[in-house]
């Protein structure tokens, strides 16, 4: 049976989030046949705001050639060049950030933030998603967590938590540059992210700052955004090579302990 708008919000309620703004990452697929507007809502109803990454991969290009030690094989991807598109806001968001941050950013009160890759949509979130800029894509997560906000993981692990990238990038570790189409002309857009495979290997260091229920057949986990970002800056301070992945040919986990 998929979970109703009181299941989830009966469940979502011992999270005890209605009072912080909240980044979630969800896998609808992970819940029992859910409809993604009741998961919208109950998210709506049961915290004081919400953003999600409304990434946009088919505006990157990549060059023939551009700076070293940057995580990538220039000239690799001419074929996707010919396809990239220019940033709109009204831009599907990629596939890979599931289906629930595409119908949230077409709700009536959503807003979106401007950058070309990776932008954030949300609702009670305008000033955060404000902070945005091309110079600095993780404002968002950065002024969140000032606000004691919340990560919140709905049927996905810490793969997909934007918000170790931002600390990464607090911790001093390397960031790569990319480059995007929009409208006027090509961008680039320096603090692109690492890889993010091996960020299961946090678990063990945020136990005490996560809270879990189940609902729906799936997992939930919420973590304290300003103690998770914390956690990691410690244990890349302990190794500099730790949350990295374990993939020989992993361009941008290589970059950084090679580089
Ligand atoms: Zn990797």
């Amino acid at each position: 049976m998929p979970a109703s708008l009181s299941d989830l919000k009966s469940a979502f309620s011992k999270l005890g989030l209605s009072k912080h703004l909240v980044i979630s990452h969800a896998s609808l697929k992970a819940f029992d046949s859910i409809d993604a507007d009741v998961m919208l809502n109950a998210l709506l109803e049961s915290t004081r705001g919400l953003i999600m990454p409304a990434f946009t991969y088919k505006t990157m290009l990549n060059p023939e050639a551009g700076p070293p030690n940057n995580g990538i094989t220039y000239g690799s991807q001419a074929d996707l060049n010919k396809m990239a598109e220019p940033f709109q806001l009204d831009m599907t968001v990629d596939k890979m950030m599931g289906v629930l941050p595409e119908v949230l950013r077409k709700y009536p009160k959503a807003k979106r933030s401007m950058h070309p890759i990776q932008s954030f949509t949300g609702i009670n979130t305008d000033a955060i998603l404000n902070t945005q800029s091309i110079h600095n894509p993780f404002a968002p997560i950065a002024t969140l967590a000032d606000q004691d906000g919340w990560v919140l993981l709905l049927g996905v692990n810490h793969t997909v938590n934007t918000s170790i990238h931002y600390a990464e990038k607090l911790a001093g570790r390397m960031q790569f540059i990319r480059w995007a189409l929009t409208s006027e002309k090509v961008v680039e857009c320096p603090g692109f992210p690492g890889d993010s495979e091996g960020f299961n290997s946090i678990s063990p260091s945020i136990e005490k700052f996560t809270r879990r229920v189940e609902v729906g057949g799936a997992l939930v986990q919420a973590i304290h955004l300003k103690s998770l970002i914390n956690a990691v800056i410690q244990m890349i301070k302990e190794n500099p090579f730790a949350l990295l992945c374990t993939r020989e040919d992993c361009e941008r986990c290589n970059a950084v302990r090679f580089g």
